[in-house]
């Protein structure tokens, strides 16, 4: 009851601070917050006009001079001032009234694995200056791990491949760390990316992201499907400079992303090799995880499964495995000690 009473007011956060999506934790809450990770400034003077969904809102529909930054594109913090601003917005966002009475929170975020000191100091600092008590970074795969409830600090291994916006993170976990493991900055981006470059050169049309990330939604896939998807976007016609209807077909979509796809399994595949032959039997048992948003891609299991020759599941609810991951953390103060990376303080 006390500490019922105690928890409900310390307001403990876990943050999955995403490329694409910002999550926000807490212990009597659950997910408080799911906005993306955009901010709107006004490039003349440098003003923070909006944050998370007012931002994203804006996109596209503001003059010149205001701009929507993703500060966190590519996995890598490109911009301390943004994301320190961004961060603290949704700290005091995912406080409500009580905030004033509160005690400053403990504070768990997942941070990419490839994260550098100075970004991870950053982060801290971040968190810090918005109201944190104290802070802990735990790589992202591990809180996606934990969040898909895999057994994280067992002597046996799980491999979890987390494909966000910006990057894919591919861990093989044993014994409450990660064993071996690749990030590469490819990921969901990418795939609209390839989708536009496709309408480009196959009909001189071109489209924006948005139209682009609906189409791999709507009718993506990595694997062929046993009912043809279709879909008509609009576009720009390069050469008139007029608006243009296109038709696309599942086919045509998966030819597009066919490169990017080829690299995350190839990436998976070296991982593998390069994990010591004891733990791959351990996730050949198991299988592989699939989290993030990328896992959600039509097929893409199956196209794993076929490359691998190792059964791959996709975790319940993978959009939000990094930030339930965190949420677990709050209240298991053993596996938090057990699995949290160094903070720079205490280096
Ligand atoms: P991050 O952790 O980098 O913020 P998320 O895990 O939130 O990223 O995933 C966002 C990515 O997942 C975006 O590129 C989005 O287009 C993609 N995504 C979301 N749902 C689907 C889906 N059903 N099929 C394919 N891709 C999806
Ligand atoms: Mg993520």
């Amino acid at each position: 009851m006390l500490k019922n009473f105690f928890g409900k007011f310390s307001k403990d956060l876990g943050i999955d601070l995403g490329t694409r999506n910002t999550l926000v934790y807490t212990s009597d809450g659950g997910i408080v917050l799911n906005e993306p990770s955009v901010v709107a400034i006004n490039m003349k003077t440098n003003e923070i006009l909006a944050v998370g969904n007012e931002a994203k809102k804006m996109v596209g529909r503001t003059p010149a001079h205001i701009s929507a930054v993703k500060p966190l594109v590519d996995g890598v913090i490109s911009d301390f001032e943004v994301t320190e601003k961004m961060l603290k917005y949704f700290i005091n966002k995912a406080h409500d009234e009580n905030f004033i009475l509160a005690p400053r929170p403990r504070v768990i975020i997942g941070v990419p694995m490839d994260i550098t000191e100075v970004e991870k100091k950053a982060v801290e600092d971040s968190a810090k200056s918005a109201g944190a008590r104290k802070v802990y970074l735990i790589e992202e795969s591990m809180a996606a791990a934990i969040g898909a409830k895999l057994p994280v600090s067992e002597a046996t291994a799980t491999m979890i491949v987390d494909i966000g916006g910006g990057t894919t993170e591919i861990s093989v976990i044993s014994l409450g760390g990660v064993v071996s493991w690749k990030a590469l900055k490819i990921a969901g981006n990418e795939l609209d990316s390839n989708i536009i470059e496709y309408v480009r050169e196959e009909f001189n049309v071109l489209i924006g992201e948005q139209v682009a990330e609906k189409v791999k939604l709507n009718i993506g896939s990595a694997t062929r499907l046993d009912e043809a998807l279709e879909m008509e976007i609009k576009g720009r016609g390069l050469i008139d400079g007029l608006p243009k209807a296109v038709k696309l077909n599942d086919s045509q979509v998966r030819e597009a992303m066919i490169k990017t796809l080829m690299q995350i399994i190839d990436n998976i595949k070296i991982t593998l090799e390069i994990t010591p032959p004891e733990l791959v039997s351990d996730i050949y048992e198991k299988g592989i995880y699939l989290t993030g948003g990328g896992a959600l891609l039509r097929g893409l299991d199956k196209e794993i499964a076929k490359a691998t020759k190792v059964p791959v599941r996709i975790a319940d609810d993978p959009l939000t495995c990094v930030v339930r991951g965190t949420g677990l953390l709050l209240t298991d103060t053993e596996l938090l000690d057990a699995v949290v990376s160094p903070n720079v303080d205490d280096l």
